[in-house]
């Protein structure tokens, strides 16, 4: 049976803060809270169709905020979905949410995990105290640190998420936050590099000629070393970039967005890999899954045409379960 996500959007209308990357306001201005009658007709649509494709899903809350919208509007949406997870149990299997660092304590995991909550992404961003501190997260490293280990030892499972290029943000600092994530032991984590949006904070600092947040090469650069320390730590990286979305392209400034993203990350990882495999000018045999062979190739080539600068040449050979394997010829 395939899993999947079924996202219900609960946009954080009384978020105290205002972070340098959100456009809060125009989310709040466009999109009424869910309300539990909306998820009871959205779940019930869904579940023929999950039934019929052969899938199972987790309901989950995304939004950034779950756990500190207004209580009884949580629980009225927990209720709902609680209900549907007891009609149909093939179908919707178990609640998932996002939240921030600093609205987790124990009170608060015993009331989700009564709903059948399990898996609880932490919005992080990063663990580095200045960058939080510039782009007015309103909560510190060690709010995430803590929050992590409690969500890990109260049985849940924990997903990350972290943003690179925010303002002040330094390539090295999107490195430690990764080494601090595997050494949280996180289940999944999700990568988002900044996009400027109109209306937020970074928009005003980028006008004002102070941020340029990273530029497109720095960022494929920094996301593939970070997918493949992730690789090596055996944590997936269940997202990685913005969902392509119309308001997106019309309301972006700068910062980096793609909707190959991911595949454009994956090929440079593998040409980092092929780089080291082939240490001098020639040609080569390269063995890997099926999977992988695009990636090995590059997006449109690209992997192929810089080795070809460098004197190299090489054919694909698929073999099942082989990351990578390489043969001078
Ligand atoms: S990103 Fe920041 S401002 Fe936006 S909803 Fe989350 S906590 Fe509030």
């Amino acid at each position: 049976m395939r899993q999947t996500n079924l996202s219900v959007f609960v946009p954080h209308s009384g978020c105290p803060h205002i972070c340098s990357f959100c456009d809060q306001r125009t989310i709040s201005s466009h999109i009424s809270p869910i309300t539990p009658d909306e998820l009871r007709q959205l779940l019930t649509a869904q579940q023929p169709v999950l039934q019929k494709n052969n899938t199972s899903a987790q309901i989950a809350f995304f939004g950034g905020s779950f756990t500190a919208i207004d209580r009884g509007y949580m629980i009225s949406l927990l209720e709902v979905a609680k209900e549907f997870l007891q009609k149909y149990p093939e179908q919707y299997t178990s609640l998932r949410c996002s939240t921030r660092p600093d609205c987790i304590d124990k009170e608060v995991l015993s009331v989700l995990r009564s709903y059948g909550m399990r898996s609880i992404e932490l919005g992080a961003q990063s663990m580095n105290d200045e960058v939080l501190a510039a782009n007015n997260r309103g909560h510190t490293a060690e709010d995430v640190r803590k929050a992590a280990r409690l969500i890990k030892a109260e049985g849940f499972e924990l997903g990350l998420q972290m943003m690179t290029g925010l303002y002040k943000d330094k390539p090295e600092y999107c490195i430690s936050t990764a080494e601090e994530f595997i050494a949280l032991g996180c289940d999944t984590v999700r990568i988002y590099p900044t996009v400027i949006l109109k209306g937020t904070g970074l928009y005003r600092l980028q006008q004002a000629g102070e941020y340029r947040s990273f530029d497109f090469e720095t960022t494929i650069d920094l996301c593939a070393e970070l997918l493949k320390m992730f690789d090596r730590a055996g944590i997936p990286v269940i997202r990685l970039g913005l969902h392509a979305e119309k308001s997106v392209k019309e309301n972006m400034t700068g910062g980096v967005f793609h909707p190959a993203l991911r595949e454009i990350c994956e090929s440079r990882m593998f040409l980092s890999e092929l780089i080291e495999n082939m240490p001098t000018a020639g040609k080569y045999i390269v063995y890997t899954d099926k999977s992988n062979i695009s990636k090995v190739t590059g997006h449109g080539k690209a992997n192929k045409t810089a080795l070809k600068e460098r004197g190299i040449t090489f054919d694909i050979k698929e073999e099942a379960g082989t990351r990578l394997r390489v043969k001078r010829i």
